[in-house]
């Protein structure tokens, strides 16, 4: 298995300026940190929580184009990284709004997925749109309700979107959303 650092090498202590920075395991460690040398502050990283939303207006699902890097150009469903002190259902419907204008309701939590050769968990609420003002956004170029026959599965942005919608039109065949957990690995 191999181990992937992911992020820059850190330069300057952020809490008292020194270049003096070690990469070494901290004593009952098991993990190679940085290290300010000078005043001893440990500069943890950890996993970055992505949260997004399906949201069902009828027999459609709400899709956006994106309009920013990664992934420019390609279908995504609202998600995006949560932010400090807001919950779970707070940073979906948030970036929801934030990416297509439109507010949603939440149903259910619905696909759960940890990536650890990027350091991310990602996590997708199922939800009720609430309203139809959805549109273009800084973040958006184009807003949509697909269709299942509508959803452009070969221009889909990230590997946990495509799985969400695949659960998604499967559950619904069968009438029944279950909750899912999940490992994406590149090993
Ligand atoms: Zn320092």
């Amino acid at each position: 298995k191999k181990l992937l650092l992911k992020g820059k090498k850190l330069k300057y202590c952020s809490d008292c300026g020194s270049s003096k920075i070690k990469f070494v395991t901290p004593e009952g460690d098991h993990v190679k940190r940085y290290i300010c040398s000078e005043c001893e502050n440990i500069f943890y990283t950890n996993p970055n929580m992505v949260v997004g939303a399906l949201c069902v207006r009828g027999e459609k699902i709400l899709m956006a184009k994106r309009n920013i890097h990664p992934r420019k150009g390609m279908w995504t469903l609202p998600a995006g990284f949560m932010e400090n002190a807001e919950t779970l259902q707070q940073g979906a419907l948030r970036e929801t709004f934030e990416e297509t204008g439109s507010h949603a309701k939440v149903i259910q939590p619905y696909t759960l997925f940890s990536l650890p050769h990027i350091n991310q968990v990602h996590m997708f609420f199922l939800a009720d749109l609430l309203d139809e003002n959805f549109g273009p956004t800084s973040e958006s170029q184009l807003v949509e309700l697909h269709g299942e026959d509508e959803i452009l599965w070969d221009e889909l942005a990230f590997p946990t979107v495509e799985k969400t919608l695949r659960h998604y039109f499967s559950d619904k065949q069968k009438g029944e959303y279950i909750f899912r957990e999940e490992n994406i690995t590149l090993w």
